[in-house]
């Protein structure tokens, strides 16, 4: 797989330079120069493959030519080796639960596809790396859970004390390891401006600092999986015919998992359209609109993770959508959900349809029903379920009065042992001392 700058001054990379470089060396982001085409016909010979199954052959015909069959298999089936139900919600709406990897998010996905190609990538060259990442939460437990146990890479976790749940805290500090989890007096811009100040700092460079970035093209690929496997489970139901057209509605910030549902479209996935839910943090959708790209500051809502006021993946939404905005037009609409919209939503989804969303797929389900009666033709709704509801237990409780259990295997996290290392202050010199330190 060949892939191209969206900035188009920098040289065409394999996939592996582009995963391992993260950014393009002109600033922009990779994307796949040319995407494989699969007719129906293809796409319904792999109808009932589990998913780790079908990821592994999408695999080895998007990537295939860069690594021996056996080794990508194996490292894809290690990543993606959770279910993703499509659950049904009413007569045209569906639900495809994307939290079912270990931290409960769908940023399960990329981190672990990620980890593991990157680990492996490294290993191959007898070298080693050290991640660093900081975090107010939801992608530091991603990104250290997908790193977890993986050779030749050390991660580092930074998070502000007192300032991210107790169970996001679990999911970082538990793992011991090659993580590292580090709790830092200050703010999440403290956490930020550490990690940057390490990165430019010469006493360091034999740790040979990485990043995890959300716009590695290698958390991109993954997320296509799941829109193939959805679409094809949707044709279990007699009524949708091969080759007819769904909508997807995806809860939206940085539109990495709107994009990547635009590959799996190219790739033959037949969608009508895609609805961009956003929070009152509606770039995109004011995009859509206007026409008037106006990147801001981002406000705080409840359905924190989509609170985005610049998307770094606007640039490869346009560049697949041919550049113009009649072109992203033509693939996305918009949809802006408030925080009552969102709260009301998270009811009447319970009351309706027995299921308990969290306020991140509450914004899709939201925007899905202001379509289901709208078009014409009718189509299906495949509403993507970003994270599990227990993650967000106060705005479920405020709602429905009561809190959703986690899955049977997570409900012991209180009973391991913190493993964070206190740093004693939030300096630069504070920080350099503890990863220098750290075993290689
Ligand atoms: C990151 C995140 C999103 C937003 O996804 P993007 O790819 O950034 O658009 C939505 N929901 C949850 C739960 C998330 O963690």
């Amino acid at each position: 797989m060949h892939c191209y700058s969206t900035r188009g001054t920098a040289p065409p990379v394999d996939f592996r330079t582009a995963l391992l470089q993260g950014l393009a060396p002109d600033g922009g982001l990779y994307l796949a120069q040319e995407l494989p085409h699969f007719t129906p016909a293809v796409l319904a010979s792999w109808r009932g493959l589990a998913f780790p199954d079908l990821a592994a052959v999408l695999s080895r015909h998007l990537i295939g030519n860069e690594f021996p069959a056996p080794v990508l298999d194996a490292l894809v089936r290690d990543a993606l080796n959770f279910p993703v139900p499509l659950r049904r919600l009413d007569e045209r709406l569906w639900l495809l639960e994307l939290f079912c990897g270990p931290t409960l998010a769908f940023k399960d996905f990329g981190a672990r596809f990620l980890a593991r190609v990157f680990g492996h990538l490294l290993a191959g060259s007898g070298r080693h790396a050290t991640i660093l990442v900081a975090t107010s939460g939801d992608t530091g437990s991603a990104v250290a859970q997908g790193f977890a146990g993986v050779p030749a890479v050390r991660v580092v976790v930074l998070y502000p004390a007192g300032k991210v749940s107790a169970f996001q805290e679990a999911q970082m500090a538990t793992l011991g390891g090659n993580v590292t989890a580090v709790r830092v007096p200050g703010t999440f811009d403290d956490c930020q401006r550490l990690v940057k100040g390490a990165f430019l700092d010469p006493a360091l460079a034999r740790l040979r600092l990485s990043s995890a970035n959300s716009i590695n093209i290698g958390r991109l690929l993954p997320q296509s999986f799941y829109y193939v496997a959805s679409y094809l489970a949707a044709l279990d139901e007699p009524r949708i015919e091969a080759g007819e057209p769904v909508v997807f509605s995806v809860p939206s910030g940085n539109l990495g998992n709107l994009t990547a549902g635009v590959m799996a479209a190219r790739m033959g996935v037949a969608v009508d359209h895609f609805i961009a839910a956003t929070n009152g943090n509606d770039v995109l959708p004011e995009y859509l609109d206007t026409g008037e790209y106006r990147p801001r500051p981002s406000m705080a809502t409840m359905s924190n993770a989509m609170d985005v006021g610049d998307p770094s993946n606007f640039a490869r939404l346009l560049a697949l959508c041919g550049g113009t905005r009649a072109g992203v037009r033509a693939a996305v609409r918009g949809e802006r959900v408030s925080e009552a919209d969102t709260r009301s939503a998270i009811r009447r989804a319970y009351a309706q349809c027995g299921v308990v969303l969290d306020p991140h797929t509450a914004v899709a389900y939201e925007a899905a029903c202001r379509h289901l009666g709208g078009q014409r033709p009718h189509r299906d709704i495949i509403v993507l379920a970003t994270a599990h509801p227990a993650k967000f237990a106060d705005a479920i409780r405020e709602e429905l009065g009561f809190e959703p259990e986690l899955p049977e295997d997570e409900r012991d996290w209180q009973s391991r042992p913190l493993l964070a290392v206190d740093l004693g202050d939030a300096t630069q010199e504070t920080f350099r001392a503890l990863l220098d330190s750290l075993p290689d």
